[in-house]
């Protein structure tokens, strides 16, 4: 009975019918079993409500009283709507800005729920609480007089609705639900039962088992998600490495004797790790994690060209066609005395030069390929691949990586990333490879200086920047462009570039480039730049990786505060990679505290780490790691910036399970599982 149940599709449920339906499915919600995993985003301890004259202000409260007063308060500019309730002990106002509809929906007389964080402005009051109004029929038990789930709304349903369908849902399956969790685990950290778990998730009998419930789930989504991880770690070392490199040594040594300057000790100490893994007894698996600039291409170079050397072919693969010359440049200048033989496929490959490179790969007269994502399409076949490099991780999916992986023997795999990643997200991300980090950057750059320009300051940076080209140097200036306003994005970065081209800049030469233009226009743009002709080049965020100039010393970051802390970090990076001065300038006035606390870690700091950890802080880890194609959060309850030690916990107990309970299928059982939550597959940023 209980599994037929879970099975069972939401729209037959009753109150459910098919617009609420419609609305679940957009949460990703189709089965019982779905709608009984989601869980509210907190509760409201409606049996013992606080009384208004004991609150302060700077708390979250939640309050009932009668409605005493409702009115409109016009304010210069805006509207204000405020009520008066009050519960016998004392009145509180509430206020909204601008929704003066409230004024239909608010009547004097009834019965309301607020809740919200209380303020003191000129008397106590909070602001634009949430609010529910209590009425007096039977069902009123499930909406108050209790501890009640709040859920995390979109919009077209109410909370009443959904509380009273999981009211009924609950109860239904109360009883039903067999443990499955493995009773060395249940005994270990003494989690009370899946079904009573379940109950006090949703309707608390009290906040002691509310909290009880709260463990074990929190427990159960990381568990569930670190069993999958578990999974892909072991076969990955199940396979063989039928890919090992004799003579590494010399590889290394050959290629870093070519070099004009000297290897950072990271850049060695990574190297290390790599050759060992290269002849370890299972293939490669590892995690390259290094700041812009830090010189990861020529650590992948190496493992190429040892790999290279052993008679095997390499796949490189690279989230953009723009980069493709320039890594393909990359790995001539560094490979150059090896003889090896290197090709590109990209979507814009022509047709018969696409099947003459899948030829030469087949017969093995390549070496290494680089290519776009148009490499792992399935006709796109090696006579003998050993490793496989993706560069800028977090543009490809889990499943796209294995793709390339999936052939007879398991080639290895190394895969980079710019965009660093805190310690407790690698864990969950990243769990089933092994993690290398550059943090040393190579001798002789100078740190960036980063300044928060103003509008009225804007023509001393104008002044400033002239300087600059006089002297030889060259200059980025970046604008935002957002998918969902990309027109007038790309009208107002035109717009500007014909303001520079025609005043500030008259005379210079200004370029303009960006995601609309041709590949061939694209490309003579950056070799233009590159060689020195364009001496500012005006561009949306299709530079946004790997673009090396290191004559562009500056660069000018128009409504910087429309961009994320790593993506400001990621476009910063462009500039300082010579021996010059370099300047980064934010040019925006932003609105919000977090936009203003961006740019101001911006200035401050330079280290991704840091800049990441802050990032998260800001954005928090549902926006940090994106949320699943369904829509779907990651994890419900789970935090992982806050629940770590818990996190940590359950990625070694997934270990251990999967090791003595190799059949259980622990996963499929659970009831808190987050299907496909492996398929996770970008970082934003
Ligand atoms: P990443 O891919 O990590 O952003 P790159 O590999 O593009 O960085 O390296 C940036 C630049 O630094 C390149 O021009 C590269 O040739 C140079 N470089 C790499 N390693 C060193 C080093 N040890 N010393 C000096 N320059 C280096
Ligand atoms: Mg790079």
């Amino acid at each position: 009975m209980k599994s037929n149940l879970l099975e069972q599709e939401v729209r037959y449920l009753k109150g459910v019918g098919p617009k609420k339906a419609m609305l679940f499915q957009k949460m990703g919600i189709t089965h019982v079993g779905d709608l009984l995993a989601f869980f509210p985003h907190r509760h409201e301890d409606r049996a013992n409500f606080k009384t208004i004259e004991s609150v302060s202000p700077g708390e979250f409260v939640t309050l009932q009283g009668q409605v005493v007063k409702a009115r409109i308060r016009p304010l210069r500019s805006m509207s204000l709507f405020e009520v008066i309730i009050s519960d016998g002990t004392s009145s509180i106002a509430a206020v909204w800005f601008n929704q003066p509809f409230l004024k239909k929906i608010f009547k004097e007389g009834q019965h309301v729920v607020l809740s919200g964080v209380v303020e003191y402005y000129r008397g106590l009051q909070i602001k634009t609480p949430e609010y529910e109004f209590i009425e007096d029929d039977e069902d009123e038990t499930i909406h108050t007089g209790r501890i009640v789930p709040i859920y995390p709304l979109k919009e077209g349903l109410r909370q009443k609705n959904i509380r009273s369908i999981m009211f009924a849902l609950v109860a239904e399956v109360r009883g039903c639900l067999q443990e499955y969790m493995p009773d060395v685990i249940m005994e270990k950290y003494d989690f009370i039962d899946v079904d009573t778990a379940l109950q006090n998730i949703h309707f608390p009998e009290s906040l002691g088992l509310l909290e009880h419930a709260k463990r074990r789930i929190v427990y159960e989504e990381f568990l569930c998600f670190q069993l999958g991880i578990a999974k892909r770690f072991k076969d990955n070392q199940k396979a063989t490495n039928v890919f090992k490199v004799a003579n590494v040594a010399e590889g290394v040594r050959s290629l870093c004797a070519s070099l004009p300057f000297e290897l950072t000790g990271d850049q060695e100490k990574v190297i290390g790790e790599i050759v060992e893994d290269l002849n370890a007894e299972s293939p490669m698996n590892r995690l390259l994690q290094g700041d812009v600039g830090s010189g990861k291409t020529l650590v992948a170079c190496t493992a190429m060209r040892c790999v290279i050397a052993a008679g095997y072919q390499v796949a490189f693969l690279i989230p953009t066609e723009i980069l493709v010359d320039q890594h393909c440049a990359t790995l001539q200048q560094f490979l150059e005395p090896f003889n090896i033989r290197i090709g590109a496929l990209t979507g814009s490959t022509g047709k018969k030069d696409r099947k003459s490179i899948i030829e030469r790969m087949q017969q093995g007269e390549l070496d290494i390929v680089i290519g776009t994502h148009a490499l792992l399409e399935e006709d796109v076949t090696f006579k003998n691949l050993g490793l496989v490099v993706i560069d800028e991780q977090h543009k490809f999916g889990v499943k796209q990586r294995a793709n390339l992986l999936n052939n007879e023997h398991r080639p290895h795999l190394l895969v980079m990333t710019a965009t660093p990643i805190p310690r407790t997200l690698g864990l969950t991300v990243y769990g089933d490879l092994k993690i290398s980090v550059i943090r040393e950057m190579p001798k002789g750059r100078k740190p960036i200086r980063t300044y928060w320009v103003g509008r009225l300051k804007e023509k001393d940076m104008f002044d400033f920047l002239k300087k600059r080209i006089v002297q030889g140097e060259q200059i980025y200036f970046l604008f935002p462009l957002v998918e969902e306003t990309e027109k007038l994005d790309l009208k107002a970065a035109t717009k500007e570039y014909d303001r520079l081209r025609q005043t500030v800049f008259k005379g210079m030469s200004v370029g303009l480039i960006h995601g609309r233009l041709k590949r061939d226009e694209k490309e003579d743009i950056m070799r233009r730049f590159k060689h020195g002709e364009i001496k500012i080049l005006v561009a949306t965020t299709v530079i946004e990786v790997g673009i090396d100039n290191p004559n562009a010393t500056c660069m000018v970051i128009e409504h910087a505060e429309r961009f994320g802390l790593s993506q400001l970090h990621q476009l910063r990076g462009r500039v300082g990679r010579g021996a010059q001065e370099s300047y980064c300038f934010l040019v925006g006035d932003p609105k919000t505290d977090d936009g203003r606390q961006r740019l101001t870690v911006m200035t401050k700091t330079t280290d991704g780490f840091v800049i990441a950890e802050e990032d998260l802080k800001l954005r928090g880890p549902g926006d940090f790691l994106g949320t699943r194609q369904s829509g779907v959060p990651l994890f419900f309850l789970a935090n992982i910036m806050t629940d770590q030690k818990i996190l940590e916990a359950a990625r070694r107990d997934a270990f251990y399970l999967l090791e003595h309970f190799p059949d259980s299928d622990l996963r499929s059982k659970m009831l808190f599982n987050r299907e496909n939550s492996l398929e996770l597959s970008d970082i934003n940023n």
